[in-house]
């Protein structure tokens, strides 16, 4: 097995990575997201996720000599942990090739797509709960009822309102998760409790560091894990906050409790919708103050249009009830043409309709880019020019 850099420059090596490569070049050095695509990949089920680091951590049964660094299986030649990591090494080229034929322009600031649409979904049931214009939602019960899927890897809220990952299988369990949480949840680890429940055809809806690890895993010959997935929607995102934010920003400094908070948005500030004594209320907040709950992984993450995703959806419009999506495959394209033919959704031309969302989100992708460490601990996330014959191009942007 090789990974992209070596298949370029036509060196093929045997894939020896292991747990202990990824601690050392991803967990330990702040670009750990916790995707949990190495928990999901992991045969021996020795990865847990750690959900005050968000970094994933080896049982005890595993260790070598007392060392948590140091897999035991890792030893006798399982690689599936790096395999999996969409962090990892030159994990950006490997999910393009493994998607789209080749690597990104660097003008592809949002990755590479081909279309963007405003979209709103026609059920009003469904355009009330979304977090934008409902096209996640609507998106993921279409495809259900057509076949394409025969289940949904989502985020909901416990009875604590924390966000927690979870499967939806019908349009009830598809609304309960409907909107946007600003707090992570890792819906990779939902895919579990799906196989449990025999489901083989699953959506997996998540922000870029999730989507990323089925082409990334797929390219390094570990595809058991995208075989389960027929589709992703990627959410476009800048950051997520660590469960603390609730109590000590919203409730410390502005006496807001997380059971008054209804809705959360992030639009250029934190917006706050709130329902207290049974009256509707309103905060905003300055997104810096909020600076400090952001969790380490995102500080370092360059992927804000989840760039490897069948479509990403974003509420970067002027106008409110629309969902910005970024059309990458050929799938997503199919099912967003099948869903306007039924009237599932109204669809407008987001270059025509609304120019400024797609240079706010080339905007926004551009300055997340700088997030990435220019030069990792394993290399550049794109090899230089002389190793990848990149065509030349000019900055749109
Ligand atoms: C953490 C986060 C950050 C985001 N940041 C931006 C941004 O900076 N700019 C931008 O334009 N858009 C951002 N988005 C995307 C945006 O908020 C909407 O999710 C998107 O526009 C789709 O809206 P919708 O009404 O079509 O989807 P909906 O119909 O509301 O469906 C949304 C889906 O997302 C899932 N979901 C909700 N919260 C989470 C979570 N924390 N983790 C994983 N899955 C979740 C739900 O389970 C649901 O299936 C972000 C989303 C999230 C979750
Ligand atoms: S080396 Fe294998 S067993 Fe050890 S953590 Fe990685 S995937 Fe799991
Ligand atoms: S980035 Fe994801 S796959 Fe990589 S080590 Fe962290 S949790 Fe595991
Ligand atoms: S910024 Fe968003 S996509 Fe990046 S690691 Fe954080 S949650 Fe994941």
């Amino acid at each position: 097995m090789t990974d992209s850099s070596s298949r370029l420059t036509g060196n093929r090596e045997r894939w020896t990575a292991d747990w202990s490569n990824l601690t050392s070049e991803v967990v330990y050095t702040g670009l750990c997201t916790g995707c949990s695509g190495c928990i999901v990949a992991c045969p021996y089920d020795v990865l847990k996720l750690d959900e005050k680091f968000w970094q994933p951590r080896l049982d005890d049964s595993a260790w070598v000599e007392d060392d948590a660094a140091h897999c035991s299986h890792g030893d006798r030649g399982c690689t599936l942990c790096t395999r999996a990591c969409p962090r990892f090494r030159l994990w950006e080229l490997d999910a393009d090739f493994e998607m789209f034929g080749r690597a990104r322009r660097r003008d592809e600031v949002a990755g590479i797509y081909q279309d963007a649409y405003l979209i709103e979904a026609t059920s009003r049931q469904i355009a009330e709960v979304g977090q934008d214009g409902g096209l996640g939602t609507a998106l993921l019960y279409y495809a259900m009822m057509q076949g394409y899927i025969d289940g949904a890897l989502v985020s909901y809220v416990d009875k604590g309102q924390r966000t927690i990952p979870g499967v939806a299988t019908t349009l009830e369990q598809l609304i309960a998760a409907a909107g946007s949480r600003y707090t992570y949840s890792a819906n990779t680890l939902a895919l579990r409790d799906a196989t449990d429940q025999g489901l083989s055809r699953l959506a997996l809806v998540g922000m870029g560091c999730q989507t990323s690890i089925l082409p990334v895993a797929a390219r390094r010959g570990a595809p058991k894990l995208s075989r389960k997935i027929a589709l992703t929607v990627g959410l476009l995102c800048s950051k997520t906050f660590s469960e603390e934010i609730f109590e000590e920003l919203f409730e410390e400094r502005y006496g807001v409790s997380r059971r008054e908070i209804t809705k959360i948005n992030i639009k250029g500030r934190l917006q706050l919708w709130l329902e207290r004594d049974g009256e509707p209320d309103y905060l905003e907040i300055p997104l810096k103050e909020a600076k400090e709950w952001t969790r380490p992984g995102c500080e370092r993450c360059p992927d804000f249009g989840a760039e490897h995703a069948d479509i990403s959806l974003g509420g970067i419009v002027s106008e409110s009830g629309r969902t910005l999506a970024v059309v990458r495959t050929d799938l997503g394209h199919e099912l967003l043409a099948l869903m306007a033919r039924d009237n599932w959704i109204t669809v407008y031309d987001a270059s025509v309709k609304d120019p400024n969302s797609l240079k706010l989100m080339r905007k926004l992708a551009r300055l997340q880019r700088k997030r990435w460490p220019a030069e990792s601990i394993a290399g550049p996330s794109h090899p230089e020019p002389s190793i990848l014959p990149l065509p030349a191009t000019k900055h749109v942007d």
